[in-house]
């Protein structure tokens, strides 16, 4: 588990476990021979994708980002992709117990960023973290009921009965959350894809989500096939790295199995490179 403090804030990394998605994927148009180097395939081209939410904690608030895979993936998904459903364990080590936490934010709601939004109780979905108020925003909610591309990532118990009783807020773009933790919309990934910032201290903090999954997805170019507007996802890393950059933000990854956030830099030749923060 890994900690640090951020201004009035304590970050603390928390996993749901590893999934397995096919490289291919994961890097789009990048070559293996390039990919490879990074993250190591298994027989079947698949490689191990981490779940990584993060627990703030801080001004009198505990806020949850992101909820993994969770535990009620149906049957063919969690043979594909695997179901760790780790997350609870390791904020109960993490000493986050399920009524502790305050506000839940999704970047967005594909199944491996929301899944412990709920569990199922007898025959009934209900909310895991009973006294949370959750965050999403209302486009991304929408493009889900669409029925596009990526409809088969999209499970409606994981928010629709959150929606409906109004324990989840669609929100409409950027917006504050709390003080010091705002979000802001990232298209590329899916249209509405948020990312969340955390503020204090003079010092910035963002998860990023599915904008820069990893520490080996910082290339500009090196762009999932997943992203639904691939050209955007290079434009809003572009708008990122021109704040994130200069202002020192710790950028955390939530597919990185292993590098839970990392200060950006660009070095001498433009490339961009992970930096343990101090
Ligand atoms: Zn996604």
């Amino acid at each position: 588990m890994q900690r640090i403090t951020l201004g009035e804030f304590e970050l603390t990394a928390v996993t749901d476990g590893l999934y397995y998605l096919d490289g291919g994927g994961f890097f789009g148009v990048v070559p293996k021979v390039l990919w490879e180097k990074k993250l190591k395939a298994d027989e079947q081209n698949r490689v191990p994708t981490g779940l990584n939410s993060v627990v703030l904690r801080g001004k009198g608030k505990t806020i949850l980002i992101e909820t993994g895979i969770g535990n009620k993936l149906p049957g063919k998904m969690a043979r594909i992709y695997g179901q760790p459903a780790k997350l609870l364990e390791n904020l109960a080590a993490a000493g986050v117990s399920p009524e502790d936490v305050d506000i839940v934010i999704n970047s967005h709601l594909h199944f491996d960023h929301c899944g412990w939004n709920t569990v199922r109780q007898n025959s009934k979905i209900v909310p895991t973290f009973r006294r949370a108020k959750y965050y999403a925003q209302e486009g991304e909610w929408r493009h889900a009921h669409e029925g596009q591309r990526d409809a088969g990532s999209y499970l409606a118990e994981n928010y629709d009965p959150l929606v409906e009783s109004g324990q989840m807020q669609l929100l409409k773009g950027d917006c504050e959350i709390a003080p010091g933790v705002s979000v802001q919309v990232y298209p590329g990934h899916t249209r509405d894809m948020q990312a969340v910032m955390i503020q204090s201290g003079g010092r910035t903090a963002c998860y990023i989500s599915d904008l820069i999954p990893t520490s080996a997805h910082l290339d500009l170019n090196w762009v999932m096939a997943f992203d639904l507007y691939p050209v955007d996802t290079i434009e809003s890393r572009k708008r990122y790295y021109a704040e994130a950059i200069p202002g020192k933000w710790l950028t955390m990854f939530t597919h990185d199995p292993e590098v839970a956030w990392a200060v950006v830099e660009e070095d001498e030749k433009g490339k961009m490179v992970p930096k343990t923060p101090a």
